[in-house]
């Protein structure tokens, strides 16, 4: 990739990379097909998905519009589940099949919808960020906590996608156990190990929920 051109980042990869660094850096670099149970919860998943659609666009929802902004170096470029506009704020829902955490949502969850909101703020004074769990709705507004967290993760989504950096391993057993670059990953561990070297992406361990999203009455 050419040093001076810009980075194309999609919301989709925002979710990989703070679900596993390493695993994001896997899926761009030596992409294997998936397995049968993942393609089939994914097409369960675009299914729900289709369903809902069509009950947002009965409620006055823009559906899965393509969007994008430039910020800086990236470009920034995706398909919000649904959002309604006004002239002073825009309300962003991004659906989830499976259940969120016990509280706030996941990491992934929020910089997906954070950059959704991003794309879409404009002028206006108030974004609102919905992330609809099968059992829960959570709620929270765009503040500069959650665009800093954004922009971390772009940075070092860069660091990965255009200078080839190896990232942090977010290693868990339930994680780890269906992956399929398991045997890969521990083998680099083990050539990598460096006490000094500085992972893109080590920060989604310190956070994993976001707690700043509330229940939706
Ligand atoms: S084995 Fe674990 S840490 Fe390594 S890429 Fe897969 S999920 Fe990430």
């Amino acid at each position: 990739m050419d040093k001076e051109s810009k980075v194309t980042i999609y919301p989709s990869e925002l979710h990989t990379f703070a679900y596993c660094p390493r695993l994001y850096f896997f899926n761009i670099y030596t992409p294997v097909e998936k397995p049968l149970t993942q393609r089939i919860r994914l097409l369960l998943g675009h299914i729900y998905h289709y369903l809902k659609g069509l009950l947002a666009k009965r409620r006055g929802y823009r559906v899965e519009e393509t969007i994008s902004t430039e910020l800086g170096s990236v470009v920034l470029r995706g398909r919000p589940d649904a959002y309604k506009e006004s002239d002073s704020s825009v309300e962003i829902v991004e659906r989830k099949s499976g259940r969120g955490p016990k509280e706030g949502v996941w990491l992934s969850d929020m910089l997906q919808v954070t950059a959704y909101g991003i794309m879409l703020k404009g002028a206006r004074d108030h974004v609102v960020l919905k992330v609809e769990y099968r059992t829960a709705t959570r709620q929270s507004e765009l503040d500069s906590e959650k665009i800093a967290y954004l922009y971390k993760a772009l940075d070092d989504i860069v660091l990965v996608k255009k200078y080839g950096i190896v990232p942090y391993a977010n290693r868990s057993p339930k994680r780890c156990s269906k992956c399929p670059y398991r045997e890969v990953c521990e083998e680099l561990d083990k050539q990598l190990y460096d006490e000094d070297l500085y992972e893109p992406g080590a920060f989604v361990a310190e956070k994993g929920v976001d707690k700043s999203f509330r229940d939706l009455a």
